[in-house]
């Protein structure tokens, strides 16, 4: 069989079982279990594939049919331009929180230090540390098995993150100050996980999506807290849910936060909230 025709199959395969994009997910799993990248699969287009490719591609595609996200097959997502490793421990990054980064760095000077709340796979941080070396940045998450996927990541790509496990704020010291919080919380109401896709809500974290009752117990909580953390010029940027705006407005406003404005996404999406002290 040839990568064509094992390329094909596959497409079949998915799109038989209704998954989304069964095209662009048979290519990716085939380069996935070649090791080849894009341009070299499509050029070995008309070559045999190894039997014993064939079987693992098979069985990449079964797991596919399941609704296993692909990142959970390959093991992988890319994100500002570097591959990050992820596991069913963190929330698979997403592209929408791109713009959370680029705020965030266009804030940014040399020397200032970043602290990244519910750091899951550690994108946002690392992601920054990365583009701009005279930052340092530490990153908290309540998972531990989401910070050993954070600290590979930090290894990997060469990132000097300080990764530490606690609930929020509780893995800082009293005392502790940042010039930038940034943080993408859990933001999803039970009754809309309920709603969302088998692959977000069957295998994304539960943790890293349940945002409370309303979805927004992490927003009251970060707008609690945060001020003491925030060292004086510093701002804090939020991932909100696109339909959050006026809420998380309010609740940083009533907490005392100034000069509180929105950003919108690629997609023209509310996305990201600003605040300063
Ligand atoms: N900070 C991580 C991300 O943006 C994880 C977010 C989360 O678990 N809610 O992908």
């Amino acid at each position: 069989m040839t990568f064509r025709e094992a390329r094909m199959q596959a497409q079949e395969r998915l799109l038989a079982a209704k998954i989304p994009d069964a095209a662009v997910d048979a290519r990716l799993l085939l380069e996935y279990v070649t090791g080849l990248s894009a341009a070299v699969c499509l050029a070995k287009d008309g070559e045999d594939l190894p039997p014993e490719t064939q079987q693992a591609y098979t069985e990449a595609v079964d797991k596919r049919t399941q609704r296993i996200p692909l990142q959970h097959i390959t093991g992988e997502q890319d994100f500002y331009g570097r591959t990050f490793r992820v596991s069913p421990a963190v929330l698979v990054p997403r592209q929408d929180t791109e713009v959370l980064v680029e705020r965030a760095l266009a804030f940014a000077r040399d020397g200032m230090r970043i602290l990244d709340l519910c750091t899951g796979s550690g994108c946002i941080l690392i992601s920054m540390l990365l583009e701009r070396p005279g930052l340092a940045g530490v990153g908290t998450d309540i998972s531990e098995d989401a910070l050993a996927v954070a600290k590979e990541n930090a290894a990997r790509l060469g990132a000097e993150a300080e990764l530490r496990q606690g609930d929020l704020f509780d893995a800082l010291r009293a005392g502790e100050m940042f010039d930038i919080i940034v943080s993408n919380p859990p933001y999803i109401s039970p009754a809309e996980i309920a709603t969302l896709s088998p692959e977000v809500k069957d295998h994304d974290p539960r943790m890293a999506l349940d945002g409370g009752e309303d979805g927004l117990d992490f927003y009251r909580r970060i707008a609690q807290e945060a001020g003491v953390y925030l060292a004086p010029g510093g701002r804090m940027f939020l991932e909100i849910g696109c339909d959050q705006w006026n809420d998380v407005k309010a609740i940083l406003e009533d907490a005392g936060w100034k000069d509180v404005c929105l950003k919108k996404d690629l997609a023209g999406l509310d996305r990201v909230v600003e605040a300063g002290k």
